[in-house]
């Protein structure tokens, strides 16, 4: 295995030198793979001449721009490990992170200084920060990538050396650190390679945050290693998001539901040229196969694919291939090459052993290159992860048909025990989309009064529409569903709770909710 910034870059620097790498959606600016590669190499000079050593930690705190990989990949080739931030954390939730993953370096930009400046009073053991734009009395990455210095020698060994240290979503809990070596991100690369072919003339869209390792993954890493065009936007808005596709092109996109919904609702996508998208990819969240197919039709393409993993597994395990046969309507996909999968029964106590029949609910477990190496300073919580043989317990809940097709139900912890039923709030969710005057919407189990848990939709009224109510709402999910899994109360909501993966906040609801 070769590190990450050598498995990406080295041979598209060498076979794709004067194709571009990069635009910047805003303004037109573009990256050529021969600039991205002397760009990272002296920000790797520039980074140890300052003192980084192998094994430091670099936080990476900014959205997504075309600066962001010469930053990322400058620092892995310094030896650094990675911890990418949320650019909207706060000084507090930034600090936290840093100190739970040791940082000592800061890279940061000018709009975000004064939030890393007080993240770093608040985290002992920060050398410097720095920027990847320009702020006075800040050194910045810019000069460091025109300045070619002397290259550090680093020894980094892919199978132990930790590349990126990337925090979970937190939507279950409080985010964790988790160690992923050279090699775990490297293989999963390459594992990604024969379902997801990328190359030059692909123009994909890079709007996920790279911070998240989907992001980092799918629009960033993948597609360099192939030498096709990422075209940068640093966030999401529909108009601004279709006038992308349009003005350059763009061949592939890889969304997360919230995206998938706006672009299935939204007037806007009509007055878009999108003739050159080729295909387009969900992953991250739950999504609904009706949703999906409004989406792809809107768009004028393809069904809509589906990919699944998780933070722990670098990140990918299934993906539906573009190229092939489209899969059924709400698969994930197949499994990735080198990777396997066991479906845990539900009610096995926690045994990593057996497996489900074709069609039958368990939790997922994956074997595979791509498991993580653990999280960060949390020994217990990786033993309760992965067992000694290898086996990673991802939480999540699905099914398998007798064609290989994985199907993601919901996560263990979120199904509702419903007099001994068990409800997938995330079906729920998709039949409340599916209800013209209901623009989002979320589900819960809340404590009923006799202790037991009941379903609860968040709902929000879809703007202009005539006034919804709690009763419609019940009337509708009941004419639909099996009797247990009926909507049993309603709040209607001005927006549903979601993390920057795309994720619903479900644990957020919950802590609203007084028992009774
Ligand atoms: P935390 O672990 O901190 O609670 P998180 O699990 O949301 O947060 P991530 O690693 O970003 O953090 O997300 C992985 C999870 O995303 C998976 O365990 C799964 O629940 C969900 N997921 C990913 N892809 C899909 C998909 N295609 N369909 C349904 N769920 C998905
Ligand atoms: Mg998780």
């Amino acid at each position: 295995a070769l590190p990450i910034h050598e498995a990406v870059l080295g041979r598209a620097a060498a076979e794709h030198g004067e194709a571009t790498a990069l635009i910047d959606a805003a303004t037109g600016a573009t990256v050529s793979y021969a600039q991205l590669d002397s760009a990272h190499r002296g920000i790797a000079a520039g980074l140890a001449r300052a003192g980084l050593r192998k094994g430091d930690v670099l936080a990476l705190h900014s959205p997504n721009s075309i600066a962001y990989p010469g930053v990322f990949y400058g620092a892995t080739r310094a030896g650094a490990s990675v911890t990418t931030v949320h650019p909207l954390a706060t000084a507090e939730e930034f600090a936290t992170q840093l100190r739970g993953a040791g940082a000592r370096w800061i890279v940061t930009v000018a709009p975000l200084l004064e939030t890393a400046r007080r993240a770093a009073e608040l985290a002992p053991g920060i050398e410097e920060i720095f920027v990847c734009d320009r702020a006075e009395g800040h050194a910045s990455v810019l000069d460091m990538a025109e300045s070619a210095g002397p290259e550090p020698v680093v020894a980094i060994d892919p199978d132990e050396d930790v590349a990126v240290l990337p925090y979970s979503s937190g939507t279950t809990g409080v985010p964790k650190g988790v160690m992923l070596t050279h090699r775990s991100i490297a293989t999963n690369l390459a594992q990604l390679e024969v379902p997801l072919p990328m190359g030059p003339g692909d123009r994909i869209l890079a709007v996920l945050p790279f911070f998240h390792i989907y992001g980092l993954t799918a629009l960033m890493n993948a597609p360099l290693r192939k030498g096709a065009t990422v075209v940068v936007l640093s966030r999401f808005e529909i108009e601004s998001f279709l006038g992308t596709i349009e003005r350059h092109r763009v061949t592939a996109l890889f969304v997360a539901p919230p995206i998938v919904l706006a672009l299935a609702r939204h007037p806007a996508v009509a007055r878009y040229d999108l003739s050159s998208l080729e295909y387009a990819i969900s992953a991250a969240a739950p999504l609904d196969a009706a949703l999906a197919a409004v989406c792809s039709e809107r768009l004028g393409l393809p069904p809509m694919g589906q990919a699944y993993g998780m933070t722990e597994l670098s990140p990918a395990t299934h993906v539906v291939p573009p190229a092939g046969p489209p899969g059924p309507p709400g698969t994930v996909g197949r499994l990735l090459p080198s990777t396997e999968l066991r479906l845990l029964p539900l009610d096995g106590g926690g045994k990593r052993a057996g497996t489900v029949g074709p069609g039958e609910e368990g939790e997922i477990a994956i074997r595979g290159p791509q498991v993580m190496k653990g999280y960060l300073g949390l020994a217990e919580a990786t033993a309760d992860m992965i067992d000694e043989d290898g086996w990673l317990r991802t939480g999540d809940v699905g099914r398998m048909d007798a064609d290989g097709w994985l199907y993601v139900v919901d996560r263990v912890k979120e199904l509702i025990k419903y007099k001994g039923y068990q409800v997938a709030p995330a079906e729920l969710e998709a039949l409340l989309l599916t209800h013209d005057r209901i623009a989002d919407a979320a589900v819960v189990g809340v404590p009923d009064q006799d202790g037991s848990e009941i379903p609860k939709a968040y709902v929000v009224r879809r703007p202009g529409a005539a006034r919804l109510t709690e009763d419609e709402v019940m009337a509708f999910v009941a004419e639909r569903v099996a009797p247990y899994k009926r909507i049993r109360r309603v709040s209607f909501v001005a927006g549903v709770p979601r993390a920057a993966s795309g994720k619903i906040l479900r644990r957020q609801l919950r802590e609203r909710e007084e028992p009774g």
